[in-house]
């Protein structure tokens, strides 16, 4: 029992086509698309087998209320774990929500013995959304019934290990409550994201604004969901966000060997953070800044959003 019996399992839902300007990328090339996974994670801590997010519906209902959806070869969450990893759904013990936006949590009642736990304010949202939000949380005002009707959740509000080895911490910006979730494994610290960053790249400079992060443009409130983004880049030695196929398909289960670890806050002269504070006992992890003549290769070589499209 324990951190080295942990591991993590990623479940792609169903792909959407997100545009590559208003949501992946904060000035990114609007207009351009890119088909996006839909993960959702399973986790086994030898003690507990919980899932981080539970993804996407059927195909019609996603199409019918939401975003062009293809399913390809990906199941609904329940019949992935049945189907493919041997797991009833009747196992699971809990199921940690990041956010309750409708990709994130179709199928929960599947579980019938599973705690559903989720951010508070992500609570109040749901089942009262700003108008803004109703499609986005599937409101009834809509004619669709949410995936969590008549469910009761366990709220949380602050940092906390909602089970050994899983904590919750606050990621607002993309939504008003939004948590992510770290997973204590024997490689280090995996970070479930969910969508306080769509993909890697968003940890990683735009060159052409000088900001150290290329945040992504899905935000209720920019300034949390930048401090978000430098919370995530604190605390991660491997990321795992909800819509990031590269990130996720690495291997079929995490950590493994050879899993390629990250630097945790690194300076980048010429690329200027924006709060200054570590989480507790983090400080000494934080990388060290990258030689000012190694600068101008490391941004030549980043990915560039112009050509991420389909
Ligand atoms: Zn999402």
């Amino acid at each position: 029992m324990g951190i080295n019996e942990t591991r993590i399992h990623p479940i792609n839902t169903g792909w959407l086509h997100g545009d590559l300007g208003t949501y992946i990328f904060w000035k990114g090339p609007a207009g351009k698309k890119k088909w996006q996974p839909v993960y959702c994670h399973y986790v086994d801590t030898g003690t507990h087998k919980i899932l981080i997010d539970t993804g996407l519906p059927d195909q019609e209902r996603a199409s019918k209320y939401h975003h062009n959806c293809e399913k390809r070869d990906c199941l609904q969450v329940h019949e992935h774990l049945e189907q493919r990893l041997g797991i009833h759904p009747d196992a699971i013990d809990a199921i940690v929500f990041t956010h309750l936006h409708w990709d994130h949590v179709q199928n929960m009642k599947e579980f019938k013995n599973a705690r559903y736990i989720a951010p508070k304010a992500e609570i109040e949202m749901a089942y009262n959304p700003l108008p803004l939000y109703y499609r986005t949380y599937e409101s009834g005002l809509l004619g669709i019934e949410p995936a969590y009707t008549g469910c009761a959740f366990e709220a949380v509000d602050k940092e906390c290990e909602v089970l050994p080895g899983i904590t919750m911490f606050p990621t607002p910006g993309h939504s008003v409550g939004h948590m992510a979730v770290t997973v204590a494994t024997a490689m280090g610290d995996i970070v479930v994201c969910g969508d306080a960053i769509f993909e890697e790249r968003n940890l990683d400079p735009n060159p052409a604004e000088k900001w150290r992060f290329w945040v992504p443009a899905r935000f209720v409130n920019s300034y949390e969901g930048w401090k978000s983004v430098e919370e995530l880049d604190k605390r991660a030695d491997y990321v795992l966000p909800c819509h990031d196929y590269d990130a996720n398909v690495r291997s079929m289960v995490f950590p493994y060997e050879g899993m390629p670890l990250r630097k945790r806050r690194q300076v980048i002269p010429g690329y200027q953070f924006y709060f200054a504070d570590m989480p507790g006992d983090t400080a000494q992890k934080s990388a060290p800044a990258m030689p000012a003549d190694e600068v101008e290769a490391y941004i030549n070589n980043l990915a560039d959003p112009e050509q991420m499209a389909d």
